[in-house]
This record gives structure tokens, sequence and C-alpha cells, in this order.
């Protein structure tokens, strides 16, 4: 019985310390993957040679109804906001798969904001998050402060209920912030799913599967942002931002 139960213990730890590794290793490596899937894709030009300006123009006049405007924006700052989509001159004036891929994800959001408040919800939920987030470290500092002089009984030793309430706080908006990262990351999923549905039409299966490939790369840097996140207090990871 006992020798069952240590078994049971020494699997449950071996399956956690391997999440932990993957988080860890996908944290660390997923900007780098990203980026070399980028570079490669960058070199590589379209089936027909056609501009990624052409493409938007005819994703803009056939799924849109014209209705979705392209602006400038500095180059790797491409992105979609309210019935407009910012672009680089270089992403415009690009032919590679790299540039369509990112293109069509863009355009992905685009059709997301057109279907539903989904995207809405999300960049206000976000704009919460970025308000409250400021709080964070305060409330972590006065609730171990208040917590310890409690405890050593320089106040009244009631008080470490406020100052474990306040860190509880703290870690609700922690947990918040996990939250919208999670959701952030289906949100681009969708973005991406809509973008191969709009490149199967102007690719062909081999491109297709390129920037597929790119696409779920960008994306493991969303997961790689959430595992930072998570495990910022291991002092393994890179930097991020709980809000960003
Ligand atoms: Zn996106």
């Amino acid at each position: 019985m006992d020798f069952n139960f240590n078994i049971i213990i020494y699997i449950v730890v071996g399956v956690l310390v391997a999440i932990l590794i993957y988080c860890l290793a996908v944290a660390s490596f997923g900007y780098e993957n990203f980026r070399e899937n980028l570079n490669e894709l960058n070199q590589e030009a379209n089936q027909y040679g056609f501009t990624t300006r052409d493409f938007v123009d005819q994703l803009n006049n056939t799924k849109f109804e014209g209705k979705v405007e392209l602006k400038l924006c500095n180059e790797g700052e491409d992105h979609f906001s309210p019935n407009y989509i910012a672009l680089s001159h270089k992403t415009l004036s690009s032919n590679s798969l790299a540039s369509l891929a990112i293109v069509a994800h863009e355009m992905g959001h685009a059709e997301q904001y057109k279907n539903g408040v989904k995207l809405e919800k999300h960049w206000k939920r976000k704009r919460t998050g970025r308000a409250l987030g400021k709080l964070f470290v305060p409330l972590v500092i006065i609730g171990i402060v208040v917590s310890l002089i409690s405890i050593f009984e320089i106040i009244d030793s009631m008080f470490v209920y406020a100052g474990l309430g306040v860190i509880g706080l703290a870690v609700m908006l922690f947990l918040f912030a996990i939250y919208n990262k999670f959701m952030e990351i289906k949100i681009e999923k969708e973005a991406s799913d809509f973008a191969i549905k709009f490149l199967k039409e102007y690719l062909n299966d081999k491109e297709l599967k390129k920037c597929k490939t790119f696409l779920d790369s960008a994306r493991l840097t969303y997961w790689a942002d959430l595992y930072r996140t998570m495990f910022a207090w291991t002092m393994l990871t890179g930097k991020t931002s709980m809000f960003k």
C-alpha cells in the first residue's frame, strides 16, 4: 500500500517537473523560434509574385466590401485597429509568405471585429488590467509588511488578516493577468484560423502549410509570454509585463 502511494507521488512530481521544464523551454525559446521562422519565410516569395498590397486590396473588396481602411505604420508595428489595418511600407511592398501571413492574420482580426463584440470585450479587459495592474506591486508590499508587523505583534495580531486580505487582492490581480493572456491566445488563434482560410484562396498547399507553421510559431510567443508571467517568480524566465 505504502509502496503504491510513493509511486503515485513520484509520478505526480515527475509530471509537474516535466510540465515546468516544458513551460520554461517555451518561455525561453518561443521568441527565437518565431524570429527564425520569420527570417526564413521573409525570403520566400509566393508562387505568383503578387504583393501584400494586392492581397489586402483584394481581400478587402471581396470579404469586407472595401470597408477596412489601410494606413501606414512603422516597420514591425503592423496591427489592426477598429476599421483600419496599419501596415509598414516594407510589409506592403513585399511578396513574401511571411508578409502575406502577417497581413492575413491582421485581416483575421478585422473579421473578428466585424463578426461580434469578442475583440472589443478583450481590449476592454486589457485596458482594465493595465489600470488595475499598477496596484499589484503596492498591494504585495503593503500586504507583506502589514502581515509581518502583526505577526511580530508590533501592531495588533488581528491585522494579519488584513495583511493576508491585501495579498489575496494581489493574487486575484495576478490571476486576472493570466486569464487575460490566456484569452489573448484564443483570440490570436481564431485570427490565424481566419488567416489560413483567406490564404487558402491564393496559395498552393505547400505555401499554405508554411504559413500555418509560421502563424503557429507566432502564437507560441503568446504562450511564451503567458509562461513568463506565470513563472516569473522562479527567476528562470525572460522579462515580461503582467498587463501589456
Ligand atoms: Zn493578432
